[in-house]
């Protein structure tokens, strides 16, 4: 079992023993994705984009940010699992497709 297969067992599991399957329609779990996200830029509002870097590394702002991807990240994989998509071969299609849209001749350094 590779580590993102362990992920969704654990999502799974988490969400089973607490009987939420209900709840978790796509329309909510993408709420639910935008919210964690909010919940994420929150954590980065007010820092100068030039002091982001170091925040991020400063202890305490480090685990309060580490809090949110990571629940962005359960959110986007609970949606991704509950619609069956591959979430890895759609990552690939996509930056296929983004390579195409800006290509590199074109977009480096811009
Ligand atoms: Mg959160």
């Amino acid at each position: 079992m590779d580590r993102l297969e362990k992920m969704l067992v654990d999502i799974r599991a988490f969400v089973a023993e607490r009987e939420w399957e209900p709840f978790h329609d796509p329309k909510n779990l993408a709420m639910a994705v935008a919210s964690e996200a909010g919940e994420l830029l929150s954590e980065l509002r007010w820092v100068k984009g030039e002091d982001a870097d170091a925040h991020c590394r400063e202890p305490e702002a480090r685990r309060r940010v580490a809090d949110e991807v990571a629940d962005v990240a359960i959110t986007l994989l609970m949606l991704a699992d509950r619609i069956e998509l591959d979430l890895p071969a759609e990552v690939h299609r996509k930056l296929v497709k983004n390579r195409e849209k800006y290509p590199v001749e074109e977009w480096r350094g811009r």
